[in-house]
């Protein structure tokens, strides 16, 4: 292969293209639309167009698509072809600005939530020029957010885009409270950690469960799961080895800054870290990480599996949201300074984000729901459910001491007066390794890390920053009318610390101490499931903030509830129905055999003599009967839970019903199965093991 800083990006329509192909002028108006969102005048869209067409045609490609991200949470594209006829009979290859800036898929298939009405079908897409376009096999892609005619958001990228400029304008108006008049506009930056386990390709197309739902249903642990610590970090195998250089390859000829790959703590498990990027890219590039990851796995006869929990016993995927806000200029404004003024402006940022997540940790819960991560919050490997903050001890002793008005020992007992005195360096080493925290500084950045592997990032993110962003309007809106900005600033620090000190916690995560006490004495919420947080979307506070900074309208909220909840009903329902036929039509059938093998043998050895105990058949016996009829008995209840559903007029009750009904019996239902795999020959068991599936590649 040829080297990497060849390869980087030379499937994307980059900067360094741009200049090469666009004439000054051209060039010049691009990237003030990319920089500073200014509108495209159609003359320059349709030098840009031609010029990405020709680029693409030489590099292959014969078709472009408008890419985007609708509210399935995969990305989808329509193919259209260059080819326009020409009056000889032949073809000419064509693409206009008018194709590039716009687009008009027949969309009724997808999730509107009731936003848009199938007869009115059609939505539009409409470029996102900050986010590069780039060739996929053969077609040009072209990243695009996606709208109905009314106007309304039908896919993540748009809200996306508002919730950053959301941030970024109330995030201006503190830089000019500080004075400063240079910085132009502030971004945010997302590294996403990305966990995925690996399966052999054949083993995977045995099992109806991962194939219809990305998980497993069934299995008993294997005799070896995670326990000796042996994998995470450990040495990566060859074919494991041979995916992940192929897959590097793929990312980096995509633009994507794909830097650390390595096994994760359970057998098969394994991560990729990209380093970090504006956050609407790094969600671009996130949904093509999982979707090449995919790929490339077939070619290697494997299966990639991103669901949060696909093995009950190990740990299951993630993904950490690495977040940072950094201006034009460079500067990270969560990264603390150097003079009291970058301190105090430090501390100013790090408070909205305390406030932001205490006061919308409801809206993060949900922004990481799905039926998948329910498996995965709580259980023992991922943070809990319940939101909170970890700062690291000599970073909350500052806090601390600001809020007490008393000195910080460490800083020559000086009382923390902000604008007056210098924080205390303080390391980054200090700030992180607490693993259990859902969301913990790391030095100069946040890490939330109650995203599940399949989630798009891009909901985690809308609601961070509309939540930052209003923080910072509460703070912009005070400071601004000041009589004295230090003092006032001074004040509002000490409040937030004071207000919102609940949400900081820097013990054991894991605890079921801590989650008593979150509950009991903090007040933090507790949502366990998809279906008890998502109705909270709708909650007053919530609508009034994500209306009153334009990420969403109310109409579209509404239509997020609906299709969450939704998605968590009939995945649930597949698992369900899943479940009924492997424990029906393979699992019955499978142990039915093995104990007339059993009986047969039994009855053989009687026959021979009288005198020779059958006592290990006919325990074995008696024991998969008792089972065999608990599978039925569980099945049955199963399916008379499913039908029960279909009942539910609304996806509220609905999803109610099936956290109630079906989660518990699908539980028993995959015990008795479990127990019955114990007791069956492996040669009878009707598909892969989790011993063939973990340690199988
Ligand atoms: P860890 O120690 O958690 O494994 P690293 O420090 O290597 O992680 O970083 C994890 C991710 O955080 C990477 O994707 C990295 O690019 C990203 N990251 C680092 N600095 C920032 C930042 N300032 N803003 C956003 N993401 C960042
Ligand atoms: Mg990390």
């Amino acid at each position: 292969m040829s080297a990497v800083t060849e390869i980087f990006g030379s499937k994307v329509f980059d900067d360094r293209v741009m200049k090469a192909t666009l004439s000054a002028k051209v060039y010049n108006s691009l990237k003030k639309t990319i920089d500073e969102g200014e509108d495209l005048d159609i003359s320059v869209a349709n030098a840009v167009a031609a010029a990405m067409k020709d680029w693409a045609v030489e590099n292959g490609a014969t078709h472009y698509t408008h890419w985007f991200q609708p509210l399935t949470g995969i990305t989808a594209e329509k193919h259209d072809s260059f080819i326009s006829p020409s009056p000889d009979g032949g073809v000419i290859m064509e693409f206009s600005g008018k194709e590039l800036i716009k687009g008009e898929p027949d969309a009724s298939s997808f999730p509107s939530g009731g936003l848009r009405a199938t007869f009115e079908a059609r939505g539009y897409t409409a470029w996102d020029p900050t986010s590069y376009a780039f060739i996929k096999g053969k077609t040009l892609c072209i990243p695009t957010a996606f709208c109905s005619y009314g106007g309304e958001a039908l896919d993540k990228k748009t809200p996306l885009l508002r919730s950053m400029e959301a941030l970024n304008k109330q995030a201006m108006r503190i830089i000019r409270l500080f004075g400063d008049n240079t910085v132009k506009c502030v971004k945010t930056s997302v590294g996403p950690e990305q966990e995925y386990f690996l399966v052999d390709r054949e083993m995977y197309n045995k099992r109806q469960d991962l194939i219809f739902t990305g998980r497993t249903l069934f299995g008993a642990k294997s005799p070896k799961g995670q326990e000796m610590d042996d994998h995470y970090f450990g040495v990566i195998k060859p074919r494991v080895a041979a995916f992940m250089d192929d897959l590097n390859h793929e990312l980096w000829k995509l633009g994507i800054l794909a830097k650390t790959e390595h096994n994760e703590v359970a057998p098969a498990q394994h991560e990729l870290a990209p380093i970090y990027t504006t956050t609407n890219v790094a969600t671009d590039h996130n949904q093509l990480t999982m979707e090449i990851m995919q790929k490339v796995a077939a070619k290697h006869g494997l299966v990639c599996l991103l669901h949060e929990k696909p093995f009950a016993g190990v740990n299951g995927s993630g993904k950490h949201n690495n977040w940072s806000i950094t201006t034009d200029t460079g500067v990270n404004l969560l990264a603390p300074g150097k003079t009291p003024y970058e301190n105090a402006q430090f501390l100013l940022f790090l408070c909205a984000v305390i406030k932001a997540v205490d006061d919308y940790q409801d809206l993060l819960r949900i922004s990481v729901a799905t039926a998948g991560n329910d498996h995965r919050l709580g259980a023992n490997e991922a943070p809990p459910a319940v939101v909170s903050m970890f700062l690291g001890d000599e970073l909350n002793a500052i806090l601390e001491a600001i809020e007490a008005n008393t000195p910080y020992n460490a800083a020559g007992k000086q009382v923390m007066k902000l604008g007056v005195n210098v924080l205390p360096q303080f390391t980054k080493d200090t700030t992180d390794r607490n693993r259990t925290s859902p969301f913990a500084f790391t030095g100069n950045k946040f890490e939330f890390r109650m995203l599940g592997s399949s989630n798009s990032i891009a909901c985690a993110n809308i609601m961070l920053n509309a939540a930052v962003a209003e923080s910072l309007k509460v703070y912009a809106d005070r400071l601004e009318n000041a009589e004295n900005f230090e003092t006032a600033l001074h004040e509002m620090i000490r409040k937030t610390i004071k207000d919102h000190k609940r949400i900081i916690f820097n013990g054991n995560g894991y605890d079921d101490i801590w989650i008593k006490e979150a509950t009991e004495k903090r007040g933090l919420c507790n949502y366990r499931t998809t279906a008890d947080c998502i109705p909270h979307l709708l909650d007053k506070k919530n609508v009034d903030m994500l209306t009153s900074h334009k990420v969403f309208t109310e109409a579209e909220l509404k239509s997020r509830m609906e299709i969450t909840l939704e998605n968590y009903c009939k995945t649930v329902l597949i698992e369900a129905n899943t479940m009924v036929s492997m424990a029906r039509r393979e699992i019955a059938p499978a142990v039915e055999i093995y104990v007339k093998e059993i009986a047969k043998t039994a009855a053989l050895k009687k026959s021979v003599s009288d005198d020779i105990s059958c006592s290990y058949e006919s325990n074995l016996l008696k024991n998969l009967s008792a089972l065999t009829e608990r599978i039925s008995t569980a099945t049955d209840e199963l399916e008379s839970g499913i039908d029960q559903i279909g009942l539910c007029d609304n996806v509220v009750t609905e999803s109610a019903a099936i956290r109630d009904i079906l989660i518990n019996r699908m539980e028993e239902l995959r015990a008795a199965c479990d127990e019955a795999e114990v007791l069956t020959s492996k040669k009878y068991w009707p598909f892969p093991t989790y011993g063939d599936l973990l340690f199988g590649v």
